[in-house]
């Protein structure tokens, strides 16, 4: 084995160590700036080797294996994760990016926060809840549909017979964050280490009764299968969502150009720390959908969005030592 060879081995040995107690066991044992580190560095050694790219590496795939115990999904369109940009150069390379893919001038972009949380798929049959279910690795998921049952702002029935997949973001409030682990402390059980993994951790129970008494929420902000959809652009679709009676954040903003979207982006920055859920950064995606299937995507990601990822947060590290020191 070559010093290349033996380098990429370790980085990929790192990083699925990370993914299994991140995405498997909800216990992160690295902050996720450190994680986003070690992936950069092993994407920019594969990037100057491309002929030892494998396809295992976890440059390639999406999120955790599905746990056992679980009935097992399989996601009829994946769920994919998202490239990231960290500063707005990446911003700007994405944008030069897009309109030379699509040979146009400019692009309408639609912003949305990136909730910190847990991605779900959600199923309606005529306008039934049916299933729901993780993102697992992108492919198969665990039917968590008895959890997310409990979680209120999800409607078991919408307001049109649609049959549609809809797909969001299950998260928990730092209010109730804040509380849970306050009362894991008072029992001597081990806290969450943060608001993501504390919902993550409760949806993925066999049991509901644990998820009930979590106080979790969620976003919806796409459409997964949809077969009877016709509407052209993601803004519309977030809208009609809305109609149906998912809950939709409300910061989501349509930007003419990149410096719209950089703007939206900074404004974020100083002010992430005024919601009441966690948020790790902005997610950037194209509003016309047409565009979407001209740029398809790649094996992890589509090409048409980007998360802009903020800086790490010790906001919540901090709530914990005010916890602790009380
Ligand atoms: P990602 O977090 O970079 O982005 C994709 C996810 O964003 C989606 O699956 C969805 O869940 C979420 N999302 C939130 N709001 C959204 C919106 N409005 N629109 C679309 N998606 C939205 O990618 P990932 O594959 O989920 O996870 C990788 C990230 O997880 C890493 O960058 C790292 O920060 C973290 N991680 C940390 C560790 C660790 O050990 N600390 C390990 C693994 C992963």
């Amino acid at each position: 084995m070559s010093e290349v060879e033996k380098k990429l081995a370790t980085l990929r040995q790192q990083i699925n160590d990370y993914n299994y107690q991140y995405h498997v066991l909800d216990a992160p044992t690295v902050p996720d700036a450190e994680y986003d580190h070690v992936m950069q560095t092993l994407r920019q050694l594969e990037a100057e080797h491309p002929e030892l790219v494998t396809v295992d590496s976890p440059t390639q795939r999406v999120g955790g294996e599905p746990l056992a115990g679980f009935t097992k999904v399989e996601h009829t369109v994946p769920m994919l994760s998202l490239a990231n940009a960290f500063n707005e150069q990446d911003l700007r390379n994405f944008d030069r990016r897009v309109r030379e893919g699509l040979a146009v001038d400019q692009v309408d972009y639609v912003c949305e926060l990136k909730i910190d949380g847990l991605a779900v798929s959600l199923r309606y049959q005529d306008g039934q809840f049916q299933q729901g279910a993780t993102r697992g690795d992108g492919s198969i998921g665990e039917d968590i549909t008895h959890n997310l049952r409990t979680i209120r702002s999800i409607p078991l029935k919408i307001k049109e017979k649609q049959t549609i997949e809809v797909r969001g973001e299950a998260f928990m409030p730092k209010r109730s964050f804040l509380a849970l682990n306050e009362a894991r402390l008072e029992r001597e059980e081990e806290p969450f280490a943060n608001p993501r993994n504390a919902a993550a951790g409760s949806l993925r129970q066999l049991d509901p009764k644990i998820a009930a008494a979590r106080n979790l929420d969620i976003y919806l902000y796409a459409v997964g299968k949809w077969e009877a959809g016709t509407l052209a652009t993601h803004s519309e679709r977030l809208t009609y969502l809305q109609e149906l009676g998912f809950k939709i954040n409300p910061e989501w903003r349509k930007c003419q150009d990149i410096d719209e979207v950089i703007n939206y982006v900074n404004g974020w920055l100083n002010h992430r720390a005024d919601l009441a859920y966690e948020i790790d950064g902005i997610v950037i995606k194209i509003d016309r959908i047409a565009y979407h299937d001209i740029l398809k995507t790649t094996a992890k990601s589509p090409r048409w969005a980007i998360a802009f990822k903020f800086p790490a947060e010790e906001a919540v590290t901090t709530l914990i030592d005010v916890i602790l020191s009380v």
